[in-house]
C-alpha cells in the first residue's frame, strides 16, 4: 500500500526545500535535496533493504533545528521519518519521497558529567560513541553489543546489552531526555517533568518526538573478560554447550530469590553461523562477556572449555572493545526477526534448528552470512524493574534470527526462513509451558505479565502489532499520543493511534 494512502500524509515538493533552506538559513543545519552531493550518505542504512529516497533530508545542528523542521513536517501534513543510527532493519527511520531527519550530525555526541556520574548523548550518537566518551572517565553504562548501533533507536524501544544482568535496559538507566514533540515545542523530561511523556518514551519513544538528548546513568567500570569459542556443531558439543549454558544461565529459585549462576555478571550470545574466517564452515560461536577479572570468568565457562573448542580468544579488555566483538557487516541486505525461549534450552532443540539452518545455507549461497543467536544472561534485575511504557520484560529471553544476503530476488525467501525460525521458537514455548516451574512466563498464547507477546520490539519490527508489543500499556500511551502527536506524526515503527 502507498504510505500516504496509509498515513494521510504526503510527500515533499520543491517548495517545501526552498522553505526549509530559507527557515534553517541563520542555522548550522544541512538541507540536502536528492541530486545534492551529501544525500546519499543520509538515505544508507544498516541493511540495504531497509533504504527508501526521502524527498529531502535535513541535518539538524541543534534542538531548536529540530523543532523548526518538526513544526514546518506537522503544520504542511508531511511524511516524517527519523534517523538515528540507522539500524532499522524494517525501514523505520526511512521516507519514500518524504521528510527525512537525520540526527547524525551535529546531534552525535557525548558529553560526560563525572562528578554525577551522568552521560549527556545526543539523539544521533552511537553506542561505540557513549562507550569511549564514558571511558575516558573509568565509566560505562547499558548500551547495545554492536558499537555502531544508534542510541536513539535502541533506547526508546527499551534496549538489552552486556550490562543489563547488573544494571537493567537501558532505558532503566534513563534519568532525562529532551524531546521535540509534533508542534515543534521542546520538552524537558524525566520523573518530575513531563513525567507521562517520560514514560512513554521509555520502550515507545520512536512514536511522541524527536529525542534530541538523553540524559544516562553510568556506572564505574574497570576492564571485562571478553572472547569468542567456535565449536564444531557435533550433536556431542551440542549437547554439552547446551547443559554448560544451562548450569551458567537458568534462574532458579532460591531462598535469596532468584538467581542464576552467573549472578547477572555475564552474558553469552551463542549463535549458529559460518563465520567467514572458518571458511564457509557452520560453527556454533560462543561470545562471552563477564564482568570480573579472566582468572573468574575461565572458572565460569570452564564447562565450555572442557569441550574443545576450535578456537578460543578469552582475555581481559578495556570496556570499548565489549561491544566490538560481534562482526555485524553494515551494507547487506539484512532483516532482524526476533523471538522469545525460556531456560532450561532443549538439546534436542538447538538440533532442529541447525539442521533447518544447514537445509537454508544449502539452498541460498547468498544468504551465508546469516545467524540464529541466543542471547544468555540473567534477567532479574530486568524483571524487576518498571520503568516506563516497555512491556516485554520477563525470565524469557531473546533470541534473534537474522538473514543476511545481498540480492533483491532473495528478499521474501530470506525472511520467509526469518518467519519459519520464529515459528520454531513460538511451538518451543508451548512444550516449554507445558513443563513450566515457577518463574517462566508461560507460552507465547499465553502473554506476559503485560499482555505483550513476549517479544522485543526492536528485533521484531516486522510483522508484530502494536498492541501486542505494549500489551496493557497500549491505552495509556494512545492517550499520551493525543497529548503530544493527535495527527500522528511519528507513525514508522509500531504505530499508535491516538485515543478518541
Ligand atoms: C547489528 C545490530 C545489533 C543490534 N544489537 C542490539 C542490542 O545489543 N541490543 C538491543 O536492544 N538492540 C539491538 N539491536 C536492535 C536495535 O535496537 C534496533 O535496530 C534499533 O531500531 C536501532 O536503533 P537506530 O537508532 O540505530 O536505528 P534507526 O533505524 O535510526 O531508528 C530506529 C527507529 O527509532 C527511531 N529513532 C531513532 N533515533 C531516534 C531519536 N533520537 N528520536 C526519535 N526517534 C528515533 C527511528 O525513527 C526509527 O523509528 C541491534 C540491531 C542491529 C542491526
Amino acid at each position: 500500500m502507498d504510505i500516504y494512502q496509509e498515513t494521510g500524509k504526503r510527500g515533499v515538493t520543491s517548495n517545501d526545500i526552498t522553505t526549509l533552506r530559507r527557515l534553517l538559513s541563520s542555522t548550522a543545519a544541512a538541507v540536502f535535496s536528492p541530486s545534492d552531493s551529501g544525500y546519499e550518505k543520509t538515505i544508507e542504512r544498516w541493511s540495504r533493504a531497509a533504504e527508501k529516497p526521502a524527498g529531502v533530508t535535513v541535518v539538524p545542528s541543534s534542538t531548536e533545528d529540530v523543532a523548526v523542521v518538526v513544526k514546518y513536517a506537522n503544520d504542511n501534513n508531511i511524511d516524517l521519518a527519523v534517523k538515528g543510527g540507522g539500524h532499522s532493519t524494517a525501514g523505520a527511520s526511512s521516507t519514500n519521497g518524504g521528510l527525512l531527519i537525520d540526527l547524525g550530525g551535529g546531534l552525535r555526541y557525548t558529553n560526560v558529567d563525572v562528578k554525577n556520574k551522568l552521560l549527556y548523548v545526543g539523539g544521533g550518537a552511537l553506542w561505540g560513541d557513549v562507550d569511549e566518551a564514558a571511558w575516558k572517565h573509568g565509566l560505562a553504562t547499558v548500551g547495545g553489543t554492536v558499537a555502531d548501533t544508534g542510541v536513539g533507536g535502541l533506547t526508546l524501544g527499551g534496549g538489552y546489552g552486556a550490562l543489563s544482568g547488573e544494571h537493567g535496559l537501558v532505558i532503566d538507566n534513563v534519568v532525562g531526555a529532551t524531546v521535540v514533540v509534533a508542534n515543534g515545542e521542546i520538552k524537558h523530561v524525566s520523573e518530575t517533568e513531563n513525567p507521562d511523556l517520560f514514560w512513554a518514551l521509555l520502550g515507545a519513544g520512536q512514536n511522541f518526538g524527536v529525542t534530541t538528548e538523553f540524559v544516562l546513568q553510568a556506572f564505574p567500570q574497570g576492564d571485562m573478560c571478553i572472547g569468542t569459542m567456535l565449536f564444531a556443531p557435533t550433536p556431542e558439543n551440542v549437547s554439552r554447550l547446551v547443559a554448560a549454558v544451562n548450569d551458567l544461565h537458568e534462574v532458579k529459585h532460591t531462598l535469596q530469590g532468584p538467581k542464576s549462576k552467573s549472578q547477572g555478571r555475564a552474558m553469552t550470545l551463542l549463535s549458529i553461523a559460518k563465520p567467514p574466517a572458518a571458511g564457509g564452515q557452520t560453527l556454533i560461536v560462543a561470545i562471552l562477556t563477564f564482568n570480573g577479572p579472566e582468572s573468574e570468568g575461565r572458572e565460569l565457562y570452564k564447562e565450555f572449555l572442557s569441550i574443545g573448542a576450535i578456537a578460543e580468544t578469552i582475555t581481559m579488555a578495556p570496556y570499548t572493545q565489549v561491544n566490538k566483538q560481534l562482526p555485524a557487516p553494515a551494507g547487506m541486505r539484512s532483516s532482524m526477526k526476533g523471538a522469545a525461549f525460556v531456560m532450561p534450552l532443549r538439546a534436542g532443540f538447538v538440533h532442529e534448528v541447525l539442521a533447518t539452518y544447514e537445509t537454508f545455507m544449502a539452498s541460498c549461497d547468498d544468504a551465508h552470512g546469516s545467524l540464529v543467536s541466543w542471547e544468555l544472561y540473567d534477567p532479574s534485575v530486568v524483571v524487576h524493574s518498571d520503568k516506563g511504557s516497555f512491556a516485554n520484560r520477563g525470565y524469557h529471553l531473546n533470541n534473534l534470527i537474522m538473514p543476511m544476503w545481498t540480492q533483491p530476488v532473495h528478499d521474501q525467501k530470506c525472511r520467509q526462513w526469518a518467519r519459519d525460525v520464529s515459528n520454531m521458537f513460538k511451538k518451543e514455548m508451548e512444550v516449554h509451558n507445558e513443563l513450566a516451574t515457577e518463574g517462566s512466563e508461560g507460552g507465547m498464547s499465553l502473554r506476559g505479565t503485560k499482555g505483550a507477546v513476549l517479544l522485543y520490539g526492536n528485533y521484531d519490527q516486522y510483522d508484530e502489532i502494536s498492541k501486542d508489543i505494549f500489551g496493557v500499556n497500549y491505552e495509556q500511551l494512545a492517550k499520551t499520543k493525543q497529548k503530544y502527536d493527535h495527527g500522528n506524526m511519528f507513525n514508522k515503527l509500531f504505530a499508535i493511534t491516538p485515543a478518541a
